[in-house]
């Protein structure tokens, strides 16, 4: 058996570095749903900052983040129009009609990315029949479309359709760090485009947890109390923050390093003669699809034995990710082991 796997599953995984632990520990702490906590103050004053919005939210998870973004900008019955393969909607186990009783439009987008000329056209009529609709949801990156950016110049468009039908523009930001950074994008950009973002400090990043709403101050204030509502306030979690402080200042640069490991990766993938088909590789998420009669379950388990951990996404896809814990050592040894299957 192996005694360290080199672990591609997700980029979830990452652990606090004994630099980090040291911020953990030295954290000035307080009850923060007295607003007491200075360094989730810190924290959420940071961020706000870093994306010129007025008021940031720290959360347990991106999936209370964008929850309580989408309760907030709607009222139930109210349409959410998003990509089909989107977070909120396959992996928030149907929070949206949970939380908010929301109902949900999909649109059909280009490896998780739609149109403005989509969002157009599913935006409904006013017509007592029709639900209303009130929110539009970008995913950037997208997950399931193998960590893909938009373009902004796309997203500034939407932007445009939903000022002129007036509907609210919510980010899930949970991988915005690797869009930025890949695309040299400016964080204002951001917050000057969208009304709510969503970002997460638990994927690559090393933080154990931690995500954040940014918005507008009224927005924020709403978004405290259905924090509550949700049992996501918090009390001396200052620890939490300061993994954040750390990762912000320490971790984001680098993910300039995650993306080239998965192009090294990709590029050994793309030439091996079980693979049928690899999507685009622009950011720390590679998912390849395998030839017919091949089963992704048992390509994951051989690799397994092999010391290698992945995903696999559908019966005929895995996904690998690049992060914070996997070095350029580790992605010689993986080519290593592709190239000898
Ligand atoms: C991971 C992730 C989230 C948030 O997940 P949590 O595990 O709840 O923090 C949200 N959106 C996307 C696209 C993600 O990949």
């Amino acid at each position: 058996m192996h005694t360290r796997f080199i672990d591609y599953r997700s980029d979830t995984v990452t652990k606090p570095t004994p630099a980090m632990r040291e911020a953990m520990s030295a954290a000035a702490v307080g009850d923060d749903v007295f607003g007491e906590d200075p360094s989730i103050n810190q924290l959420e004053e940071k961020c706000a900052r870093l994306f010129g919005m007025e008021a940031a939210v720290f959360c347990p998870s991106g999936t209370m983040t964008n929850q309580i973004a989408i309760k907030c900008h709607t009222q139930p019955g109210d349409e959410v129009i998003c990509e089909e393969n989107s977070h909120i909607y396959q992996y928030e186990g149907g929070g949206i009609a949970f939380n908010a009783g929301a109902s949900v439009k999909l649109l059909a987008g280009d490896r998780g990315r739609i149109h403005a000329r989509q969002v157009a056209d599913a935006i409904q009529p006013d017509d007592v029949h029709r639900p209303i609709s009130r929110l539009v949801s970008l995913e950037n990156t997208s997950n399931r479309g193998g960590g893909c950016c938009y373009d902004f110049n796309e997203i500034v468009a939407i932007k445009t359709v939903c000022q002129e039908k007036g509907l609210a523009l919510h980010l899930d930001g949970a991988r915005v760090w690797n869009a930025i950074i890949a695309q040299n994008e400016n964080y204002l950009l951001y917050g000057s485009t969208f009304d709510s973002i969503s970002v997460c400090l638990s994927k690559s990043l090393g933080c154990p947890v931690g995500s954040l709403l940014l918005g507008r101050g009224s927005f924020i204030k709403k978004a405290r109390r259905i924090r509550k509502v949700f049992g996501g306030g918090m009390r001396q979690a200052g620890s939490l923050a300061a993994a954040g402080l750390y990762a912000l200042d320490h971790h984001i640069d680098r993910l300039k390093q995650d993306h080239i490991h998965a192009q090294l990766l990709a590029a050994c993938i793309t030439k091996k003669h079980f693979v049928k088909m690899l999507l685009p590789v622009e950011t720390n998420i590679i998912i390849f699809e395998l030839q017919e009669g091949l089963s992704a379950p048992a390509m994951v388990a051989s690799l397994k034995e092999k010391g290698i951990l992945g995903y696999a996404i559908s019966p005929v896809r895995i996904r690998l990710v690049t992060h914070l814990d996997i070095s350029e050592n580790d992605i010689h040894q993986t080519i290593e082991v592709l190239n000898a299957l």
